[in-house]
């Protein structure tokens, strides 16, 4: 059998991705144009990028802000859109109000207030997505969430930042415990949606319409739940190189 190139394995993996995301939105009755679908080059080679960018991806995701910076200065395309999608240090707050078209992962209302001030400064409004704690795990980020008769609890911190002006809350995101099998993860997924109904009911002034949840393991069954962006590294691009030493551990990853 013939080898295949990179770029061929990447764009043959990107369709079937993409394959796999409409089949799943169907059997949920949704639009498969309703689920994009950011492809996670964070820890990956710049061909990697490249060649996902050939095979047709214009959303790409990032963790560290700075990575994905350097990646920018060397992936171009019409209509590229450039997702932050790890924590954000507040000494990295800049970089994400500078050079990305979202943020998936606000987690806490001082960064958020930071962005704010930044974002006005640039005299740009940043859309955002709140993230979430649904499945209770202490090292993860995210508002905690997973015990639902405590949500109350979490509307004086999204009332403040759905009140910040150069920050749009578009929607809630999150990153489940990890699962054996993606059937595990559907309660995590179920409850981030429920979460959102009811913060959009509380908060109507906000557009709560974005739910960014599934990953490579996962997204199927994301997308039956409502997913609207979908966050997947390995399964198009293959396994990620180990992480240089001076980097900190992508949050999500290495699970
Ligand atoms: C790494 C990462 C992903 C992608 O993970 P894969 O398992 O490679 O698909 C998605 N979301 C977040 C927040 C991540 O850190």
């Amino acid at each position: 059998m013939a080898t295949q190139s990179l770029e061929e394995t990447i764009a043959r993996r990107y369709t079937q991705v993409l394959e796999r995301i409409a089949a799943a939105a169907q059997r949920a009755g949704r639009r498969p144009e309703a689920v994009r679908l950011v492809v996670v080059t964070k820890g990956q080679p710049v061909e990697k990028a490249l060649a996902a960018v050939a095979a047709g991806a214009r959303d790409l995701g990032e963790n560290y802000p700075e990575e994905g910076v350097q990646k920018m200065a060397a992936v171009h395309a019409t209509g590229l859109r450039w997702h932050m999608i790890g924590h954000v240090q507040r000494r990295k707050a800049r970089l994400v109000v500078t050079h990305y078209d979202w943020l998936h992962s606000l987690d806490r209302l001082p960064l958020a207030q930071r962005l704010e001030r930044l974002a006005a400064e640039a005299g740009r409004v940043l859309p955002v997505l709140l993230e979430f704690n649904v499945g209770g795990e202490a090292s993860k980020s995210g508002w905690p969430a997973w015990d639902e008769a405590q949500w109350e609890h979490l509307l004086p911190e999204v009332e403040a930042v759905v009140a910040l002006p150069h920050l749009a809350v578009r929607g809630v995101m999150t990153v489940p415990p990890p699962v054996s099998e993606p059937e595990r993860a559907r309660p995590f997924f179920r409850r981030l949606r429920r979460l959102r109904d009811f913060l959009a009911r509380r908060f109507p002034q906000a557009a709560w319409e974005e739910l960014s949840m599934g990953m490579s393991a996962d997204f199927e069954v994301a997308v039956e739940e409502g997913a609207t962006f979908v966050r997947v590294g390995t399964a198009i691009l293959g396994p990620r190189p180990a992480a240089p030493p001076h980097a900190a551990r992508p949050h999500g990853a290495f699970q």
